[in-house]
């Protein structure tokens, strides 16, 4: 373990980044198609090299999301914003809406598709705060009923839409019904 130096003292970021990238193995895969290719005799196999991956998070609309990049990217990415540690925990939590252990935990339904499985999360309460700073305009109309609705009502409406538009037959055989056609046409 290196020396834990002053704030202003230890190496940027982007250094940081740079020597992980290095410890990183690179990649190697056959029959992957993309980048430089090297046939390899006349088996006609393709021997690719990839750099090796590195996690950085990126900033976004709704905070700092971890992403997997290539390790020669990250001088791009550093420009761009990017940061070496998520900034809540200042470590290197994963990507799921949950998995960063110092960020409020959001509630969240599940597909029951078993192909898809795919995990609905809650909206943060930051989110709708967001959207109703807008309403200090007087002629916004303030409509409070969306204030009130629930982790358990959101999600549910999230995932009634996502059973109409991806799972068709289930979401008809769970008695799942489309809305208004205006609300789908919205989605
Ligand atoms: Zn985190
Ligand atoms: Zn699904």
């Amino acid at each position: 373990m290196g020396k834990r130096a002053a704030v202003s003292e230890g190496p940027s970021d982007e250094a940081i980044l740079l020597a992980q990238a290095q410890a990183t193995p690179s990649v190697v895969t056959k029959d992957n198609l993309e980048g430089e290719e090297v046939t390899d005799g006349d088996s006609g196999t393709v021997t690719h090299t990839k750099p090796g991956k590195v996690r950085v998070y990126k900033p976004t609309q709704f905070g700092y999301k971890a992403r997997e990049i290539p390790a020669t990217n990250v001088t791009a990415a550093l420009k761009n914003g990017f940061l070496l540690n998520c900034p809540d925990c200042g470590g290197k939590c994963g990507d799921g809406p949950n998995d960063c252990p110092e960020r409020p935990k959001r509630m969240y339904r599940q597909c029951p598709v078993p192909q898809c499985g795919k995990k609905i999360f809650d909206y943060e309460q930051k989110d709708i705060d967001a959207a109703e700073t807008d309403a200090a305009d007087p002629m916004a109309i303030r409509d409070d009923s969306y204030m009130q609705s629930t982790p358990e009502l959101r999600t549910k409406a999230v995932l009634d839409k996502h059973m109409l538009l991806i799972h068709p037959n289930e979401a008809s055989a769970a008695g799942i019904l489309a809305p208004a056609q205006r609300e789908v046409q919205r989605v």
